[in-house]
């Protein structure tokens, strides 16, 4: 089995609802995203999928879509208070975590066609989650 994976770095705000603790404030994170793809034999080029193709799908995805944005659940309360002010948002039907978002980066690579099995996602230094699919 041959494994490739790809390190994408971005900077994103959030908050928890339901929560009690730090990150039930609007504050920001430096995630760290390690993307794991698996194939059991390589392409024509002798890749399991060509790095920089990752980079141009899911990196330019991310940079596109969570990048310098807001990332809250749908219902937060901050969410009208935020668009009446212009901020781009990126809105999820669950709590922003680690977890729920190496899910939602794992779920967008595989839409795309990418044979991922893990992402890693690093909140802080000290804190990863990781998604692996079943
Ligand atoms: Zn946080």
């Amino acid at each position: 089995m041959f494994q490739v994976t790809r390190e994408i770095n971005f900077c994103y705000g959030h908050r928890l609802l339901d929560y009690e603790g730090k990150c039930s404030r609007l504050h920001g994170h430096n995630g760290h995203v390690l993307i794991t793809l698996e194939a059991s034999g390589l392409d024509g080029q002798g890749m399991v999928v060509d790095f920089s193709e990752i980079k141009r799908v899911v990196q330019g995805w991310v940079d596109e879509e969570l990048d310098h944005r807001m990332i809250l659940r749908r219902d937060d309360p901050a969410v009208a208070v935020l668009t009446k002010l212009g901020e781009p948002l990126f809105l999820m039907d669950v709590n922003p975590t680690a977890e729920n978002l190496a899910r939602l980066i794992h779920d967008h690579a595989r839409s795309r066609g990418f044979p991922v099995v893990e992402v890693q996602f690093w909140e802080t230094p000290y804190c990863r989650a990781a998604y692996r699919a079943e």
